[in-house]
């Protein structure tokens, strides 16, 4: 890896942040008067935690990662941003990433002026190394991995995910939004060995709750600090942390809510595989399965008109004539498999 220094634009490392109030003075007190607030009206008078430690600390038990090592954004969209606007110079560096996958990395992308060098993953979905590898030059700041991928919906094989990290020299994002729902592990437990890997969680998918708009970057101490430097003081309302916080305690309903969504996955692919109009049902590791079908449009344009709203993935390179399908409740699946089946 070359050095944090080498990898950050200079303007950022140089950056003297923005120092607040809580930030000048952390301890307890019991008369506050340094920050402008309203007196009247507690708790949600007073500036958030900057840093959303009580959340953080949380978190930190769940996974197995110090809270010095934690990032929150307002969801994933935050940290994805902010890795491109703290490692790219706008017009002169670049990243590179699997296609297809999410499509807010190349937005942001876009949105910063970073070139972005899409390379096409292989039949199988999965990370073609040698060409990953050719498309990385000098000015390459950051790859992009996304396991379990959004939208094929299969986990990149760890060796390769494992190549990239071990042979870049630059940042390794690997976004597990889709975690939860994989038979693979995280790549958390590598952290401590990988001073260039930023993982990527959420809170929008397994824990229910993508209205809340909670997002989690887990890096070496010093990535996050530089998240810190240059994210928005109070990023995470108290609302949202102390929401959170209460959720988070729930760790069992999470998780019988994710066995009732993979309890239901292979018997969605199965069913769905029986119809004549199904040309495929890809592996899925996630809580969603990219299905191509004979004519996507049509029948997505049948599925809308009778109700159902699936993701017509036509239009994305690699995935002509599918369908991403998420798997809902038991009757909302069973819905969903009768309309295709009488649509036929
Ligand atoms: C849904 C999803 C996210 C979550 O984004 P939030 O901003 O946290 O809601 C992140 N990455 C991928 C690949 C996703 O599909």
């Amino acid at each position: 890896m070359k050095t944090l220094k080498d990898l950050v634009r200079n303007n950022i490392w140089a950056l003297k942040p923005y120092s607040c109030a809580r930030d000048e003075f952390k301890g307890e007190a019991s008369v506050y008067l340094d920050a402008n607030e309203n007196p009247f009206g507690a708790p949600y008078n007073r500036y958030p935690d900057p840093r959303q430690w009580a959340l953080k600390e949380k978190i930190a038990k769940i996974k197995g990662v110090p809270a010095s090592q934690i990032m929150l954004g307002n969801g994933s969209d935050e940290p994805i941003d902010l890795i491109i606007r703290i490692f790219c110079e706008p017009g002169v560096d670049n990243m590179v990433a699997i296609e297809p996958t999410y499509g807010m990395y190349g937005v942001s992308a876009d949105i910063n002026n970073v070139e972005y060098h899409r390379v096409n993953l292989d039949s199988n979905f999965d990370i073609d190394i040698d060409a990953i590898f050719k498309a990385v030059d000098d000015n390459t700041k950051v790859i992009w991995l996304c396991s379990p991928n959004n939208p094929t919906g299969n986990a990149l094989s760890r060796d390769r995910i494992r190549r990239i990290i071990d042979g870049f020299e630059g940042i390794v994002v690997v976004d597990e939004a889709y975690i939860d729902f994989s038979s693979q592990p995280s790549w958390l437990e590598e952290l401590p060995a990988m001073p260039n890997l930023i993982v990527l969680q959420t809170f929008s998918k397994a824990w229910g709750l993508a209205s809340v708009r909670c997002g989690m970057a887990f890096a070496s101490t010093d990535i996050i600090e530089l998240f810190n430097k240059v994210k928005y003081p109070y990023n995470i309302n108290l609302l949202t942390q102390n929401f959170v916080s209460e959720r988070i305690n729930l760790v069992d309903e999470k998780n019988r809510r994710v066995t009732a969504i993979l309890d239901e996955r292979p018997r969605v692919m199965r069913e769905i595989g029986k119809l004549p109009i199904v040309e495929k049902v890809y592996p899925s590791d996630a809580n969603f399965v990219l299905v191509k079908v004979r004519d996507a449009n049509a029948t997505y344009q049948r599925l809308v008109e009778r109700g159902i709203i699936v993701r017509n993935r036509h239009s994305v390179t690699l995935c002509g004539n599918c369908l991403r399908i998420t798997i809902g409740t038991k009757e909302e699946n069973d819905r969903l498999i009768e309309e295709l089946i009488i649509n036929n």
